[in-house]
């Protein structure tokens, strides 16, 4: 057991029709470091956050259990582990790319009970709070260098533009333990330091990092600890140079990297 977990994971397991994508029979996440998952296409790491982050359910059969900061979420839905102080980026759809910087901001901004935040869009509302989280949106923009873009549609962005959305847009409701879904993928070589950086500064701020990547340079680089997933398995786990050098794991799970 990690001295410090701030996520516990216990049997939890999701099949497809005849494939088991998730069989998890423990998993622990250390708080206020940064986790790589990793593993072959298809070990199953998307359906692990989809289900830890309540975006979608276990299949039943075992006694699946998880906790985040001590606080059990197995029955919860989405919003509910949002609320709790666990956010996840997601890939920047068709339907978020042809709504502006701002709305996608805003979309990230945690509801109150009852509240529809309303889109600039479509009613411009100018309450107190939606002033507030206006404001917020701002900062982060700006700590993310998209201020200036906030009136751009989203899908007008660079690759790595998108990514800083995406992390920038979960920060809106300043999780505990933000997920990160690919960070690196379709990142130009002149955003990747800078994006490395605001992940590294986020933990140096005290969130915990959990990021699901291929690009083993950028795992190697930031990672503070790596789980290898591999058949909806946990395989190996263990401090990033120590795995990342294992040649076993690194033959029987990654392939050449
Ligand atoms: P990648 O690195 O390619 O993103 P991954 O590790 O994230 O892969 P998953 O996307 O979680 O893996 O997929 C795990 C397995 O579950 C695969 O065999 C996949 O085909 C299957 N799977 C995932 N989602 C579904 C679904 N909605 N319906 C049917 N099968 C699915």
């Amino acid at each position: 057991a990690k001295p410090d977990a701030v996520l516990k994971v216990d049997n939890v397991r999701r099949d497809f029709g005849g494939i088991t994508a998730v069989n998890v029979d423990h998993l622990e996440v250390q708080r206020g470091i940064i986790t790589a998952l990793i593993g072959p296409n298809g070990a199953g790491k998307t359906t692990f956050f989809n289900l830890i982050t309540g975006f979608d359910k276990p299949s039943s059969g075992r006694d699946a259990k998880w906790s985040f900061d001590g606080r059990s979420l197995g029955r919860t839905n989405a919003s509910a582990v949002a609320k709790a102080g666990m956010v996840r980026t997601f890939q920047l759809t068709k339907s978020l790319s042809r709504m502006t910087v701002m709305d996608n901001m805003l979309l990230g901004a945690p509801q109150q009970p009852g509240e529809r935040l309303a889109l600039s869009l479509l009613r411009p509302l100018w309450s107190k709070r939606e002033g507030e989280i206006r404001g917020k949106a701002e900062e982060l923009l700006a700590r993310f260098k998209l201020l200036e873009k906030k009136d751009d549609y989203a899908g007008s962005l660079s690759g790595g533009q998108r990514k800083l959305l995406e992390m920038a847009r979960a920060l809106m409701s300043d999780p505990r333990m933000i997920m990160l879904d690919e960070p690196m993928a379709g990142v130009n070589p002149a955003l990747t330091q800078s994006l490395l950086g605001h992940i590294q500064t986020l933990r140096d701020e005290g969130t915990t990092v959990l990021f699901v990547e291929h690009d083993m340079h950028m795992v190697r680089h930031i990672s503070d600890w790596v789980v290898v997933m591999a058949e909806g398995k946990v395989v190996a786990e263990g401090p990033a140079d120590t795995v990342m050098a294992d040649k076993a794991v690194i033959d029987a799970y990654l392939g050449a990297h």
